[in-house]
């Protein structure tokens, strides 16, 4: 017997889930409403996104349709695609991923390294260019591929279901009341909705779009032109905000330094849509989910702004 004793072997994937909650304190205050943002970048992969994607890959292999020998292919923005690569690369799969080539530098290199292959389609036809180029290739050759699918697949969605809000709802004691998320494949905001909704039926469920289809917020959906997800069911919503590529940007960077939150545009996207919410209640504890950090968005020229800020 050696003295060493281990317990059990630690693999990467076990640290997926139980992020961080916070509390903004800085760019909102106020006696009556609290702001909260779970702090998604946490994540091994460094996003969101590590959730569902290995909900789907551990549901794909329970079920038999995921084996080693076949290779993960999905369309995506790009943190769902880093997800993959980290579990494929930790648990032995290849993965293809297809994305708009203007997908930013860090994220393609990020797959890079992680090993992945990807398909780069035209910029002008957004997500939807790397879905149909995905199911073209499946249909190809169903019997080499494992697609995911994370539009219309339900282990996306139930990841948050069984993890993002039963950590909310754990951690406040049961004090939420409005749950705001943004909507990209909507697994986050129909998952963690619907499970906060069980908890307590008077939970409101805000989430928020871009507010056109030619927008900057990578991973999320204008879904008035966009293809609709088969996931997505807006009738859980009590209210859809539709918040500009401009404030989001501003945002970041405030979020950056009155904060010291170094988050992705996502995330300063679902600040603005909490800050729409608590200024149109007056009481109430307002939950957000911030999906990546500002590291993949390093390149991009909106942290140039020499404002001054303050709190407020
Ligand atoms: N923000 C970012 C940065 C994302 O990558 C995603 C995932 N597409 C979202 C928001 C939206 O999450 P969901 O797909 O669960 O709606």
């Amino acid at each position: 017997m050696s003295g060493l004793v281990v317990e059990q072997k630690k693999s990467v994937l076990q640290r997926i889930g139980n992020t961080p909650l916070v509390e903004i304190s800085r760019i909102f205050r106020s006696d009556r409403v609290r702001i909260f943002a779970k702090l998604e970048w946490f994540n091994p992969g460094g996003s969101v996104k590590d959730r569902p994607a290995y909900n789907m890959i551990r549901t794909g292999e329970e079920s038999g349709q995921l084996h080693h020998g076949k290779t993960i292919i999905d369309s995506t923005s790009g943190n769902t695609g880093i997800a993959y690569a980290m579990i494929g690369a930790a648990k032995g799969y290849r993965v293809l991923l297809a994305m708009p080539a203007n997908a930013s530098v860090e994220r393609k290199q990020i797959l890079r390294s992680y090993g992945a292959q990807f398909l780069l389609t035209d910029p002008l036809e957004g997500s939807d260019g790397a879905i149909v180029a995905i199911r073209e290739l499946y249909q190809k050759s169903p019997e080499n591929y494992f697609y995911p699918d994370q539009y219309s697949n339900d282990a996306n969605w139930k990841a948050h279901y069984h993890s993002t809000a039963p950590e909310i709802y754990e951690e406040l004691h049961g004090e939420v009341t409005h749950f705001v998320a943004g909507l990209g494949t909507s697994g986050t905001f129909m998952g963690t909705g619907r499970r906060l909704r069980e908890y307590d039926a008077s939970i409101q469920l805000i989430s928020f779009i871009p507010d056109s289809p030619f927008h900057g917020l990578e991973g999320l959906k204008h879904m008035p032109t966009a293809m609709v997800p088969h996931i997505y069911d807006p009738a859980l919503a009590d209210e859809r905000l539709e918040i500009s590529t401009e404030e989001a940007h501003r945002m970041v960077v405030r979020l950056a330094r009155e904060e010291g939150l170094f988050a992705g545009v996502s995330s300063g996207a679902a600040m603005v849509a909490a800050l729409q919410v608590a200024r149109n209640i007056h009481k109430g504890t307002i939950v957000t989910l911030f999906p990546d950090g500002g590291d993949k968005y390093l390149s991009e020229e909106f942290w140039e702004s020499k404002e001054v800020v303050g709190g407020s």
